[in-house]
């Protein structure tokens, strides 16, 4: 069983490039090339050393010894909450305003949800002196104001999409048709391990510094590169993908993937895509899917702005349907209580989204000698009001 995409493109019965015919020179030229790029020593050179000096990596692994003592078992905690931007995901923004620009891209686009990946993008445009432009839902723009004026002081441009939900998916049908629209000198940075063949790849490889980092980390502090299990929460799975990507073929360390309850499952306000997903096709790529019976996108829901999309990344859709990973659901007071939870043991406040892989331990009982590596992979200072509400603080 391979968990690599193959040269068409898919994982399993998942992935593939279903995109308009305005956009196959774009991803043609991307899905050439970007391996290569990726290889050349004079890029490798770049991205480390952004990663390093400018992001800050490698991000500590730390053993959490108060939380292990807590639930019995034995705990660390990927920093990527520590992080240039507070997340994990400048690491792929790095790399994808590096290709672009091998790319001969001037103009950068993105979508946003609850404004990280735009401003993780807006960053990288400020560092690197490209035009940006973010598409953001109406509402999401409303309710996450902290996030739109970072991005508009960084110079981006963040356009409102006003059809549909107004909110996630909507704005990432706008940004499609940017690009259809401006194909020659555009490239669109995709937030997460998802979209049209090469995206989901290419995202996950420039996350795999991560579970990189775990292994040699972990061998300094416990003598083995691989841990029991590795956690991670998953919206379109690039965080999780990042943390997997290096254990992906080793049978020793399980795989465990912590989706969006919501409500709760069957409370028709929920993200638990891989349990109520059907095969379907969304932004570019065969996946898992909430959909009605005659294939209307379901809207999502999840407290956590990041975890509100109705796909998972076609990786993650292949790791359910094999067996590969473990899935889990935490509702959204399940990980608000583990958020406050880790917040008081160890002082570290999680963003809302990271706090579901938390509740992992609400599903799970593990040994007490397992060693469990969590992706810590975001701060919580963007959900300080959400936290404020929800605890009446
Ligand atoms: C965006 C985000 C996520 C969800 O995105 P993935 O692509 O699934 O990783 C998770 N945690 C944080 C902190 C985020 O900002």
């Amino acid at each position: 069983m391979s968990y690599n995409v193959n040269e068409k493109g898919y994982y399993g019965d998942f992935g593939g490039a279903f995109i308009p015919e305005m956009l196959y020179p774009n991803i043609e030229a991307l899905r050439q090339n970007y391996l290569n790029v990726m290889a050349e020593p004079e890029f490798q050179k770049e991205f480390n050393q952004l990663l390093k000096d400018y992001v800050g990596r490698p991000s500590p692994l730390y053993f959490a010894k108060r939380l292990s003592k807590k639930f019995n078992t034995k705990i660390y905690l990927k920093r990527e909450d520590l992080n240039h931007t507070g997340a994990h995901k400048v690491n792929n923004t790095i790399g994808q305003i590096l290709m672009a620009k091998r790319l001969g891209k001037t103009r950068i686009i993105a979508e946003t949800g609850a404004g990280q990946h735009g401003v993780a993008t807006a960053t990288v445009c400020a560092l690197m002196g490209l035009e940006c432009i973010v598409y953001m839902g109406e509402i999401d723009i409303a309710r996450q104001a902290p996030n739109v004026a970072r991005m508009k002081m960084l110079g981006a441009t963040v356009i409102p999409a006003t059809s549909g939900s107004k909110t996630l998916k909507d704005a990432t049908n706008e940004a499609i048709r940017d690009w259809i629209n401006n194909p020659k000198n555009t490239h669109y940075i995709i937030g997460s391990a998802i979209g049209p063949h090469p995206y989901p790849d290419m995202v996950t490889r420039f996350q795999s510094v991560i579970s990189e980092e775990i292994q040699w980390q972990l061998k300094e502090k416990e003598g083995r590169e691989h841990p029991d299990y590795v956690v991670a929460c998953i919206g379109g799975g690039s965080n999780a993908a990042g943390t997997y990507y290096h254990f992906l073929d080793h049978d020793d360390v399980g795989i465990i993937a912590v989706e969006a309850a919501g409500k709760g499952i069957q409370s028709g306000k929920s993200a638990a895509t891989s349990a109520l997903g059907k095969e379907g096709i969304i932004h570019g790529c065969k996946t898992l899917l909430m959909q009605t019976k005659d294939g209307q996108i379901t809207e999502p829901y999840s407290i956590s702005a990041g975890l509100d999309y109705p796909g998972v990344g076609p990786l993650h859709a292949h790791l359910y349907k094999t067996g590969r990973a473990e899935f889990y659901s935490a509702t959204d007071d399940e990980a608000m209580q583990a958020g406050l939870e880790l917040t008081k043991l160890e002082g570290i406040i999680p963003a809302i989204e990271t706090a579901h892989a938390l509740a992992v331990f609400t599903h799970k009982t593990f040994k007490p000698d397992d060693i469990v590596v969590i992706s810590l992979s975001g701060r919580g200072d963007k959900d300080l009001q959400n936290y404020i509400d929800y605890f009446n603080l």
